[in-house]
């Protein structure tokens, strides 16, 4: 468990809950922001899918406490 992770619930995102079932990539960070900042950079890279507000709104939500 890094630091930054004590006394704080992290922030968890599965890109196949995103709708990419073969993906196992999953982003954890101490904000949502910072999650979405990782799918983001993480969804240009290798699905090639631009950052839109829409993705962002729908990725907010599938978000959890890890
Ligand atoms: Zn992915």
């Amino acid at each position: 468990m890094p630091l930054f992770g004590i006394g704080k619930k992290q922030r968890q995102l599965a890109c196949k809950d995103a709708g990419m079932v073969d993906c196992k990539a999953v982003f954890t960070g101490k904000s949502d922001a910072d999650v979405l900042r990782q799918a983001g950079a993480h969804a240009e890279k290798v699905h090639n899918l631009k950052g839109s507000p829409e993705m962002t709104a729908k990725l907010t939500k599938l978000i959890k406490n890890a």
